[in-house]
């Protein structure tokens, strides 16, 4: 079954910092295949929370290096392939996150993949074996690479909008997708900033709308949904450290939503307007109207 798991859905300097939202990026989990898309801080700590294992990932991608989506790439390729000891897994990334001034790829830790390393251009695609990633479009924002991607797997189209400010042709670059994750960072305009605000959001979304019949919704990666058998200890009353770590991560989800209940009723502007769209960072099937 495919999935995806967000690590968070944090972006922009404050949040990220305060850990307001977290900031790990989002695990796919498509057509048997794992895919990290911007390790950002705290990453690994939260793929490991939610029973995802970052050993078996296999390819991790960089929209772009800003630090709140590059933060943990390093570890997170380190872990990849087993602490180095099972080289294995791929990275596709920016050209600027791998060479020039200012990489933020070890060259070290670039050996634990062999090299296994795409450099993400306008008119890239590569397959995955049954996944295949592509560059729909360059983005404008700040003065780094940054790549809005498609992921095609089982005949579904899923569109990862980073950061970017608006401009002609953002939206026509997602059409037809059947899910869609946008980077919206701010809710008001500030000329400091190239980010997506509400009404552009709306902007993409009305075109990018694709044919009528919503598709299933993506159901969340690792252990989450899954059913388990409650076990001996519970009847005994007696907590494993498996349940107790369960509930632990139950506590920590319901704080993480009260985080985002503020979050929300800013974002009543488009929920007025796309009553399927959702929010924890956006992955939506598209609006009905
Ligand atoms: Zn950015």
């Amino acid at each position: 079954m495919s999935g995806v798991t967000f690590l968070g859905t944090a972006g922009g300097r404050m949040v990220v910092t305060s850990q307001l939202r977290k900031s790990g990026g989002f695990w796919l989990s498509l057509a048997g295949k794992n895919i990290l898309v911007d390790p950002g801080p705290g990453s690994l700590m939260r793929s490991v929370e939610l029973g995802l294992k970052p050993a078996h990932l296999d390819c991790i991608v960089l929209s772009h290096k800003h630090i709140d989506h590059s933060n943990d790439v390093n570890i997170m390729i380190e872990a990849m392939s087993g602490g180095s000891f099972r080289p294995r897994g791929m990275l596709l990334a920016p050209s600027d996150a791998l060479e020039g001034d200012d990489p933020v790829v070890l060259r070290y830790v670039r050996n634990y993949i062999r090299n296994n390393i795409k450099v993400l251009e306008p008119g890239f695609k590569c397959s995955l074996d049954g996944v295949t990633v592509e560059v729909v479009i360059r983005m404008t924002h700040a003065d780094v690479e940054a790549y809005g991607l498609k992921f095609s797997f089982d005949g579904k189209t899923l569109g990862y909008v980073t950061d970017t400010k608006f401009f002609s042709g953002l939206p026509e670059a997602f059409k037809g997708c059947d899910y869609l994750i946008v980077n919206m960072v701010r809710m008001t305009h500030d000329a400091r900033f190239e980010h997506l605000l509400p009404e552009d959001v709306i902007r993409v979304l009305k075109v990018a709308k694709p044919p009528p019949g919503h598709p299933q919704p993506l159901r969340p990666a690792g252990r989450q949904g899954k059913t388990r058998s409650r076990g001996p200890a519970h009847r005994k009353g007696v907590q494993s450290p498996h349940h107790r770590r369960r509930r632990r991560h139950a506590v920590q989800l319901r704080h993480w939503q009260s985080s985002y209940r503020a979050y929300h009723q800013q974002l009543q502007l488009i929920q007025a307007n796309y009553s399927q769209t959702f929010y924890h960072g956006g992955i939506a099937p598209y609006p009905d109207n």
